[in-house]
């Protein structure tokens, strides 16, 4: 068994020493070729690569006509070779032309060969390009020399992507790997970024493929996995899962496959065959990715993606580096593409260098989201492969407006963005004039417009923006940002520097909202099979009073001779807000006997966001001094539809009757209660949806600052009267006009709102 395993392992080493010759891109392929097939004893051995235009041509080769070099090629998915390049999978066939994909290509003269080995050439899951072996004689050929020649096809796959076969490439068609890319996702934060790609996970570039000594690599795989196993070990077992920002489930999974055997004789086999223990860990992620592109169950894509963070945290242990951005190294206009992030990581990052943000994953009001509006980031989520087709230091453009982004995009496209960036600059100048404008609709009516922040950086946008007050300080980001629980005394300190930043502008304090997505690093977080409705938000304070008390404590303090507005969110239960101000009371009793100053004035106020609510208005209105409608919540709620599941998170429409009509109910009995209302969810942010919450009555929104412009401007070319006038009957039952959305839309262009 040995003796047959010296051939790949002998193959490397003479590979290694053509690298290393100081010849031309084409001779060194021409080398190689030669050197493979008689390494497996075919009579053919060929390169092909993949070109940006889709085709696959054949580079060199060693047994066909030479004169087909440049010029013979397939289409992907056409022939054996465009078969292997579309499914990212060897072929190994001792009869090709029994084959139904088999084509003839005349040129080359493969007429005369029976049997057909063939291999994806693949980085980071990648193809790149097919390398193939032939023979006359029908063949099967065996695991090993298939194993021998994905080995072979990485050495060459590093070739194309250090550039070096761009110099014989033809002028027209570059390769595929400097392609231009333009990928639809979703917009989740609006804005144009136009910038270069920082992976959050920088692939690690291994130069050193070719192991010296099997052994010696063998051994440090061994350690490495040995680390990597306690590391995970350490974390699941610490309680602090947290702490990484992953959770249980992933670790679960990575405990799992850290032990799996097949994962790591795969690996060994690779090393065997005469890889370094990085480049073989790289090989079999690079196939794991292969077929992840590949899958579509979400469950098993999700899990093959744990796989492969698995053995990048293998590779780095190998390689002796840390995770993380390298926020040092960042250029100055970074574009981060990430599968996920969590909002705590967009912030490390710092926002001066971020220019947009893209994500595999990512929902419309998920957390992230939240902040990277919050920080004015442009930000397209949804885009499935991204990661793998993005090289670091790649062009790229983001259009959070359009959920469109280019990679690597050609000068036209780069130029006609830089004309849209500069036209979205003159918009903006525009909405800083409206910020002296009064907040009136065309029919004279009054609206007070908001503004959600939750950190320190936020504040500046309030005078900026021109926003009356802050209708939702979302003071978990404070905790989230924070590396263990911020004491009483940094959060009095927080809480005052908001106040002052406000400059005498209201701000409406929301206590803690933590749990669902929202997860403290420090904060041992429990298994919840539903998260989001689960053990979170004001819930969890009243089980917790202490970490409540603190807060309202923090909270009194720092108002003291103000005015405090707070709200509780999630309440469910008009006993749950009677709860929580009891124990305002008693911080302000105690407060008192302590001789503390306290705020002039004390409103408190419950956000509206589980539907039970819904039918205790009347008994919640006798109680609360305001309410605020949570619309993110209360819809995810309304409908079960999870906000952070892309998969149902768009599924129905917030401007949907049903939706609609349970908005008027809460705006039209706060009225008559006359109980002040407001809605900071993300609708209030979104012009058409605005529209329809003022049509509906709302008249105070709160929303991130940088929509305050383009809802200004909608609401002053829009004649709110004559909307509320035709909106309504459609609300009530049996009205013939049920296509709300459509509706509005209509009566927008006819009426020349500013959408
Ligand atoms: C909401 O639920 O609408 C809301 C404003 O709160 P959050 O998005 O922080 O849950
Ligand atoms: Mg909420």
């Amino acid at each position: 068994m040995r003796g047959n395993l010296a051939g790949p392992r002998l193959l490397l080493r003479r590979l290694r020493e053509v690298m290393a010759e100081p010849i031309k891109a084409q001779e060194r392929l021409d080398k190689i070729v030669v050197l493979i097939a008689s390494n497996v004893v075919a009579e053919v051995c060929s390169v092909y690569i993949l070109r940006a235009d889709g085709v696959l041509e054949l580079y060199a080769t060693e047994g066909l006509k030479r004169e087909a070099v440049h010029q013979a090629s397939l289409r992907v998915g056409q022939g054996l070779v465009g078969l292997i390049a579309a499914e990212a999978r060897p072929l190994n066939l001792p009869n090709a032309r029994a084959h139904p994909g088999f084509t003839y290509l005349p040129e080359t003269g493969e007429e005369a060969f029976n049997s057909f080995l063939g291999v994806p050439i693949l980085r980071a899951g990648r193809t790149l390009g097919v390398l193939v072996v032939q023979n006359k004689s029908h063949r099967t050929y065996l695991e090993d020399e298939v194993e021998a020649l994905q080995t072979t096809a990485m050495v060459i796959a590093e070739m194309v992507a250090a550039g070096e076969l761009e110099a014989i490439a033809q002028k027209n068609t570059g390769l595929d790997l400097s392609r231009p890319i333009h990928a639809t996702g979703v917009g989740l934060a609006e804005g144009v970024g136009l910038g270069h790609v920082v992976l959050h996970e920088p692939r690690v570039v291994i130069t050193n493929l070719i192991a010296e000594d099997v052994d010696a690599e063998r051994v440090r795989l061994e350690g490495a996995i040995g680390r990597l196993r306690l590391s995970i070990d350490d974390l699941l077992s610490s309680g602090d899962i947290a702490a990484s920002g992953e959770h249980r489930e992933v670790l679960e999974a990575f405990r799992m496959f850290a032990h799996d055997r097949g994962w790591i004789r795969k690996i060994e086999e690779a090393i065997r065959n005469g890889l370094t223990a990085e480049a073989a860990v790289e090989k079999v992620q690079s196939d794991t990715r292969a077929r992840m592109l590949r899958q579509t169950d979400p469950y098993l894509r999700e899990r093959l993606h744990d796989l492969d963070d698995l053995a990048h945290r293998l590779i780095r242990e190998l390689m002796g580096r840390q995770h993380g951005p390298l926020s040092a190294e960042l250029p100055q206009d970074a574009i981060i593409v990430a599968r996920n992030m969590g909002a705590a990581e967009l912030l490390d990052y710092g926002r001066d260098r971020i220019r947009g943000l893209v994500l595999e994953e990512g929902g419309p009001t998920s957390h992230i989201t939240i902040v990277a509006r919050a920080l004015g980031v442009p930000l397209v989520g949804q885009l499935h492969d991204i990661v793998s087709l993005a090289d670091a230091g790649d062009g790229i453009i983001v259009d959070g407006d359009a959920g469109e982004v280019h990679l690597r995009p050609t000068s036209e496209v780069e130029s006609a963005y830089a004309e849209k960036v500069r036209f979205r600059a003159r918009r903006q100048a525009q909405y800083r004039r409206l910020r002296t404008k009064p907040s009136v609709t065309r029919d004279g009516v009054d609206i007070t417009l908001q503004m959600n922040a939750g950190l320190l950086v936020d504040l500046p946008h309030l005078v900026e923006a021109g926003a009356a007050g802050v209708g939702l300080f979302r003071t978990e980001l404070q905790f989230m940002v924070a590396s263990s629980f911020p004491r009483m005394s940094d959060q009095q300190a927080q809480y005052r520097q908001v106040l002052e930043a406000a400059g005498g502008r209201p701000v409406t304090f929301r206590s803690l909202d933590i749990g669902g997505d929202k997860v403290l690093p420090y904060l041992r977080s429990i298994q919840e099979e539903n998260p989001a409705m689960g053990w979170r938000a004001l819930r969890l304070g009243l089980d917790r009073p202490g970490l409540l008390r603190t807060q309202i404590r923090a909270l009194l303090m720092a108002a003291a001779g103000r005015e405090l507005k707070l709200m509780f969110p999630m309440v469910a239960e008009v006993s749950e807000f009677i709860a929580a101000r009891t124990l305002v009371e008693k911080e302000v009793q105690h407060l008192r006997k302590h001789g503390h100053d306290l705020p002039e004035t004390t409103r408190l106020g419950v956000m509206v966001e589980v539907p039970s609510l819904l039918y205790q208005l009347d008994e919640l209105f006798a109680e609360v001094d305001f309410i605020s409608v949570g619309s993110n919540d209360l819809f995810q709620f309304f409908c079960a539809a999870d906000r952070g599941n892309t998969r149902v998170a768009d599924r129905f429409d917030t401007l949907g009757l049903g939706f609609l009509r349970a908005l008027k109910s809460i705006v039209d009995g706060a009225s008559a209660a006359h109980v002040p209302v407001t809605l900071c969810g993300e609708l209030a942010g979104r012009p058409l949806q605005a529209m329809a919450l003022l049509g509906l009555g709302f008249r105070d929104l709160s929303m991130s600052p940088a929509s305050l412009g383009p809802i200004k401007a909608m609401l002053r070319s829009l004649d709110v009267g004559r909307l509320s006038a035709r909106l309504l009957p459609p609300l009530e039952p049996g009205h013939p006009e049920n296509d709300i959305r459509d509706f509005l839309q209509r009566f927008a262009d006819e009426t020349n709102v500013e959408l």
